[in-house]
């Protein structure tokens, strides 16, 4: 059986920054990243870019083969972990090969939660991670651009912005299907949410909440989709985003403790001493908000990743930062910064008004600002970041925090 010093599960921005921190402060312990892609590192930010024409597909790695070699990190490509064994302190992939280590990371992002719908199988349904999704929907968008150029997307969330961008900058004739009743209503409270409908519209898309579908129709390929409301839509192409989901079975069976991510403390370490998680599966101690907190943004994973990296190299270093995550589409943007929710604050101040097209929540606990969802108001990101990070007293300034003019940075 092969060991190694270090091994991390997971290919993506997390794993790859945990395999380059340990290889900076250990030259030579072995490292080993298992990876269920057969890809060397790329960027999930800009797979968008590429099915707009704005970059070509090679522009899209991070890393190449070489990078891995110079580096002396074993990258095995196309490759599951589906089994550990604390005690024995192995690793068991899907091809059978077992792998021993002294220290593991588990870096294993998400998965799209899978839609369950009567002709689902169709050829030209797709869900949006991976380059390989990209490469499809690609390909897709070319073959239906004159023959049915009509795309129906499912879900309002943040992948059905990228989504609708690209697919309005190809031409084709977008629907968003919204099952709730507003847009990114799991993040977002009603008045931000209509602000970014009354964008999408405005930019001719069309949203409609509270519709789901009840079959994808065509005969093996996608033609349309027949709405539970009896509404029928044309449709070239479905695209899914519906929130992903962490598979963490295999690894609640050995043991490691998890809750919607895997709990982990403010060092990334799990449960089992030697074992740490990092990126979008990891629900860390939070020393800022002194909560148990997950994030699902490019940013955390790879500061997440080096923190991890570091305390895997016995480097004691806490994982504290305030998470920020801001899209842009059409002439739009939104941020999210920190706790955006009434559960990791004690009250919201709002800034602006949706029929001023800008519109902004502060999210405050004991007079400290924890957090902000901001939909265009990205100017104030840094101030934000900057305030909730200090833990600046606010007390003598609330009343003037809803006024949309007040300018936050003169409080730092
Ligand atoms: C289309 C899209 C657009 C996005 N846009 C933005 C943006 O604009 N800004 C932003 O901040 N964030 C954005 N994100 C989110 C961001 O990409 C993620 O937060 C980030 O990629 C998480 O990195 P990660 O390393 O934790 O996980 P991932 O990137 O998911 O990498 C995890 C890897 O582990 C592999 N894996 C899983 N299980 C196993 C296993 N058992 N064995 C081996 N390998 C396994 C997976 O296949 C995957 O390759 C976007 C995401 C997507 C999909």
């Amino acid at each position: 059986m092969t060991k190694f010093e270090y091994l991390i599960i997971g290919g993506g921005i997390a794993g790859t920054t945990a395999a380059e921190t340990i290889r900076k402060n250990d030259e030579k312990g072995t490292i080993a990243v298992i990876s269920e892609e057969s890809e060397p590192l790329y960027s999930r930010l800009t797979l968008h870019h590429y099915l707009k024409d704005l970059i070509p597909f090679e522009r899209l790695y991070l890393r190449n083969d070489n990078f891995y070699k110079e580096k002396k990190i074993e990258l095995f490509k196309g490759k599951k972990a589906q089994k550990l064994d604390v005690s024995k302190k192995e690793i068991t992939l899907d091809d059978g090969q077992v792998f021993g280590f002294d220290k593991l990371l588990i870096a294993t992002g998400g998965h799209p939660n899978q839609w369950q719908v009567k002709g689902e199988d169709e050829k030209g349904v797709f869900c949006f991670r991976t380059i390989q999704d990209a490469k499809n929907i690609k390909r897709r968008i070319e073959k239906i651009k004159t023959i049915n150029p009509h795309v129906v997307i499912i879900g309002g969330s943040f992948i059905a912005l990228d989504l609708v961008t690209s697919f309005v900058k190809q031409g084709l004739k977008t629907t968003i299907l919204v099952r709730r009743d507003y847009f990114l209503q799991n993040r977002l409270d009603e008045e931000c949410a209509k602000l970014i409908e009354d964008i999408l519209r405005k930019n001719n898309i069309e949203v409609l909440p509270h519709e789901e579908v009840e079959k994808v129709l065509g005969d093996g390929k996608v033609e349309g989709v027949r709405l539970k409301s009896g509404k029928t839509l044309k449709a070239g192409m479905v695209a899914v985003g519906i929130g992903i989901n962490f598979g963490l079975e295999w690894l609640k069976l050995a043991g490691i403790s998890t809750n919607r991510g895997i709990l982990a403390n403010e060092y990334l370490e799990t449960n089992i001493p030697g074992v740490f998680c990092a990126g979008d599966c990891c629900e860390f101690w939070d020393v800022l908000s002194q909560t148990q907190h997950r994030v699902g943004n490019w940013q955390n994973a790879q500061k997440q990743g080096e923190a991890a990296g570091l305390n895997m190299c016995g480097k004691k270093t806490i994982y504290e930062t305030v998470s920020t995550y801001s899209i842009s589409f059409f002439d739009a943007n939104a941020c999210f910064c920190g706790m955006t929710d009434l559960d990791g604050a004690s009250f919201a101040v709002t800034r602006g008004a949706r029929e001023n097209g800008s519109l902004g929540h502060l999210f405050l606990k004991n007079n400290r600002l924890v957090g902000a969802t901001l939909v265009n108001r990205l100017n104030e990101q840094s101030s934000i970041a900057a305030l909730i990070k200090n833990k600046v007293d606010l007390s003598v300034v609330l009343d003037k925090l809803s006024d949309p003019n007040f300018d936050l940075q003169v409080l730092l």
